[in-house]
């Protein structure tokens, strides 16, 4: 592969962007060498600057559940854009895609649209203040909920990519009411709790991580985590930006069961466009303005190609429910896979998967919190990323992310990357 005119254009990026980019993990400051900048693509597959095709495993970190320009999102978005690109006024696409979300998500009776995940888990943690009264929130170390304040404290994702999980610019006064608690560790939890009595408004966070690598949720896990919150009067906050309308339907709520009392949305909900919710029972929702009095706005919350895009997915999700279990069948088959190519090799792997979620770590202890993902090699890593890149294997250049499956891919374009996985570590 060359990559040429990917370098030129990062060279006119950096002149005019900080770290050449618009979002910190795609500059491949972590696994080196030159980002790779898109052209166009279609499917399971994108076409970079200097013409080479790549195998894409992130779908835009998500949101292309069924793959690139999915034609019934670029059919809304198209129809809608003819009729005006945004009014700040309502539209009956709003109800719509509220009434939708409602009938897919368990527990959830209304719905606030926002524009992206970061304010979807901003807002939701107000509310959640606003609602009970109380200051406090319990996050993990490890998951990401956005680049609000509040949460870049041991933060996943790009955070500690770069090896700043708590960033310069949060001050004292912020970070001191985000308590942090271990990931599949319930009693650190429960410690938290017991020394902050009455004063937990909410615990956030993944209940699939996906952050810092993917996590899932050890038995016992969230249960207790709901079990805490009923019996304390704390929210429990989903942030199911990566996993709603992913593992299933209603998210990861249907898929394991358990109900939380906000749930955050982002990526699939928007189809590849800008679109964030929070959702909640009537009861907590009364309290959001202009209902209630805890304040949150947009001037382009809501707009009708994000309204659109989002119909049309949720639509397509609706009428082809067996998306699911293709692309958990497409995912099991990739797992198999890696597993064998990489376990021949002279190298330690742990690999975590989740439904379409999945992700590889060069080490030897099973990965289930922050501290086992962090031992992970990092040299492997950037081995393992590149030479999965040469050969036309696009993954998440950090190893503190999950590759979301599309169900554009072939298992063809499985096979290609498994194959890729063993010449890479040969
Ligand atoms: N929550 C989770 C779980 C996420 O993975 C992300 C982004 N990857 C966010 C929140 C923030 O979403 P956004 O980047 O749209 O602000």
């Amino acid at each position: 592969m060359r990559y040429e005119r990917s370098s030129a254009l990062f060279r006119a990026a950096y002149n005019v962007l900080p770290g050449g980019v618009n979002s910190p993990v795609r500059a491949f400051q972590a696994v080196g060498g030159t980002p790779v900048f898109v052209k166009e693509a279609k499917g399971a597959y994108f076409i970079d600057e200097d013409g080479n095709r790549f195998v894409d495993f992130i779908a835009s970190w998500g949101p292309l559940l069924f793959g690139h320009a999915f034609e019934p999102v670029l059919e809304a978005v198209i129809e809608r854009t003819r009729k005006g690109t945004s009014f700040g006024m309502p539209t009956a696409l709003e109800t719509e895609l509220a009434e939708k979300v409602i009938s897919m998500v368990p527990n959830v009776e209304k719905v606030r649209f926002v524009n992206s995940g970061t304010e979807a888990c901003m807002s939701a943690v107000r509310l959640a203040r606003g609602y009970t009264g109380r200051d406090k929130i319990i996050k993990f170390a490890g998951c990401y909920h956005g680049h609000a304040d509040a949460f870049l404290i041991q933060a996943g994702s790009g955070a500690v990519t770069f090896g700043s999980p708590n960033s310069p610019g949060v001050t004292p006064g912020t970070a001191k009411d985000t308590l942090l608690a271990t990931y599949n560790d319930l009693e650190s939890v429960e410690t938290l709790v017991s020394a902050n009595t009455g004063e937990i408004a909410a615990f956030i966070l993944e209940p699939v991580a996906g952050n810092m690598g993917c996590i899932p949720p050890e038995k016992g896990f969230l249960e207790g985590l709901r079990e805490l919150c009923t019996r304390k009067g704390i929210v429990l906050i989903f942030d199911e930006v990566m996993t709603g309308f992913r593992l299933a339907p209603g998210g990861a709520q249907e898929a394991l069961g358990i109900r939380a009392d906000i749930a955050t949305f982002g990526k699939v909900l928007g189809g590849g466009l800008p679109v964030g919710a929070f959702a909640a029972s009537r009861e907590i929702m009364r309290h959001l303005a202009p209902e209630g009095p805890v304040y949150q706005a947009g001037t382009l919350s809501g707009n009708p190609l994000a309204m659109g895009a989002g119909l049309a997915m949720l639509t397509a999700i609706e009428k082809d429910p067996e998306v699911f279990t293709r692309l958990e069948q497409k995912t099991a088959y990739l797992h198999k896979g890696l597993e064998k190519a990489l376990d021949s090799k002279d190298v330690p792997v742990q690999i975590n998967r989740f439904g379409s979620m999945i992700s590889v770590h060069f080490t030897d202890a099973k990965v289930r919190d922050f501290e086992s993902a962090a031992k992970g090699n990092n040299d492997y890593f950037k081995t393992y990323f590149h030479g999965m890149l040469d050969r036309g294997v696009y993954l998440p250049p950090s190893a503190f992310e999950s590759y979301f499956l599309n169900d554009a891919l072939s298992y063809e374009d499985l096979d290609l990357a498994i194959e890729a996985a063993s010449q890479s570590m040969g």
